[in-house]
């Protein structure tokens, strides 16, 4: 059997919720995400995105099929292992941004890295290259809740990718952002994908995704279309 290749390849996957009844957001899936690609998954709301999101950056387990990130089998991963696999391979940037106010925005690029043991002067170093890349270097000791919200995604993304993770998961990152904000972010993840970072964004906005070289579109838990750019509909991984 050949080893599937790719920094994050799904098998069938499969998560159901029990209840009365149980609802199956993910129906499997089967996708692969190579090292500096840039892909989105478009669907409609409730298509089970944001649930694959979670699949795929090895915040849950599925409940079926194999998430392989960076070469590790999530699902047989247990937490202490699966910690460490996020704090070392995965970044994530949220619709909401999810920082913390009342640090500045140095500090809160900087909590990107707690969980990877780095002593506080080099975290301190690593957030300052960050805040550069994402082109607020001038803001770093200004407060998080001080920053309009296209610069409060932006100390996200820095705070995503401060460790160097392997890939960058992004749910809805324009999702909060006026249109011409929400571009700009756009394009930065652009040119952070042209420097090589490894890119898989979720929205149901087809502007992010048309952005974006692979577009893979979910309806009710399952892949109906998958198309490459240039190349509609092409059926490529
Ligand atoms: P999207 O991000 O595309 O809007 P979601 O993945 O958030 O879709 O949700 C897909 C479906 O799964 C929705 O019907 C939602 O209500 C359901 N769902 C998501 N999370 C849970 C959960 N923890 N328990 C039960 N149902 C859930
Ligand atoms: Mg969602």
């Amino acid at each position: 059997m050949s080893v599937p290749s790719g920094v994050l390849v799904l098998d069938e996957v499969r998560k159901v919720y029990p209840g009365e009844p149980p609802v199956e957001p993910v129906r499997g899936i089967s996708l692969s995400v190579a090292e500096g690609d840039m892909v989105a998954v478009l669907g409609p709301s409730g298509s089970g995105k944001s649930t694959l999101l979670h699949l795929m950056a090895a915040l849950d387990r599925p409940t079926s099929g194999s998430v392989r990130l960076a070469g590790h089998a999530v699902e047989g991963l247990p937490d202490r292992r699966l910690a460490g696999l996020r704090a070392h391979h995965v970044g994530v940037v949220f619709q909401q941004f999810f920082l913390l106010d009342a640090l500045t925005a140095l500090e809160n690029v900087a909590t990107g890295l707690l969980y990877r043991g780095e002593p506080a002067r080099r975290r301190r170093r690593l957030a300052v290259e960050a805040l550069d890349r994402v082109g607020l270097g001038h803001r770093g000791g200004h407060r998080a809740g001080r920053l309009s919200g296209g610069e409060r995604q932006r100390v996200a993304i820095a705070r995503a990718l401060v460790g160097r993770p392997s890939i960058l998961f992004a749910d809805e990152p324009t999702g909060n952002l006026d249109s011409a904000t929400g571009a700009e972010i756009v394009a930065l993840l652009r040119e952070l994908n042209g420097q090589g970072a490894t890119l898989v964004i979720v929205t149901h906005d087809a502007g992010v995704a048309a952005a974006c070289r692979r577009r893979i579109v979910l309806r009710d838990g399952r892949v109906v279309a998958r198309e490459h750019n240039g190349d509609r509909n092409d059926g490529r991984e």
